[in-house]
């Protein structure tokens, strides 16, 4: 795949292929497409691949990181996503503690945190309406959600802990509900 606004191309990097869902696919984020291939060969059916696969373009294909930051190498997907009348930097971790073990993406998150919220998730629960997730906020504190808890932390220290509201929980839950549905799954 390539992006007429940088020059740049997949080549290599098919992690997206792993990390998103392709509901066309019947594919589940976080789980590798039966069609990726290895090297630039990286789609078994490129001509024919669903709409959501041609349309997609990670924020690094867009220019929006380093040239030496394709996923593949940062071990993860980035995407600026319009939340609301906001945005917000989405890293979805190819594996549970990617973001953890790399200076780069802390650094790339630190950048962007000064202007949107940061929200860091992995795939490896992706049937799991309770799997954790991270949001940096700009003003320096970070939530942490696991199941219905969240914890509020500021200088790495835990400042408030309260339930997620019922209604958030319920929204979770029933996107999930709708998802497998679309899949054929439940
Ligand atoms: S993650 Fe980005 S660079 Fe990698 S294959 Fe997907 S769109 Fe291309
Ligand atoms: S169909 Fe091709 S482009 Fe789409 S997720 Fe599968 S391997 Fe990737």
């Amino acid at each position: 795949m390539a992006d007429d606004r940088t020059a740049r191309t997949c080549a290599e990097c098919s992690l997206c292929c792993t990390v998103l869902r392709v509901d066309e696919l019947g594919k589940l984020g976080g789980t590798r497409c039966v069609h990726q291939r290895e090297g630039p060969a990286g789609c078994g059916i490129h001509p024919e691949r669903p709409g959501i696969c041609r349309a997609y373009r990670c924020l690094w294909l867009q220019g929006g990181l380093d040239e030496g930051d394709r996923p593949d190498r940062l071990g993860a997907v980035l995407d600026v996503l319009a939340v609301g009348e906001g945005h917000r930097l989405e890293i979805r971790e190819a594996t549970r503690g990617s973001f953890d073990r790399s200076p780069r993406l802390q650094e790339i998150a630190a950048r962007y945190r000064a202007a949107m919220p940061v929200r860091i998730t992995d795939v490896e629960s992706p049937l799991d309406p309770d799997a954790p997730f991270r949001v940096l906020l700009p003003n320096g504190e970070e939530q942490r959600v696991v199941g219905d808890r969240v914890s509020l932390l500021r200088d790495g220290a835990v400042v408030e802990e309260r339930r997620l509201p019922w209604l958030e929980r319920t929204v979770r839950r029933l996107v999930l509900a709708w998802r497998l549905r679309r899949l054929g799954r439940d």
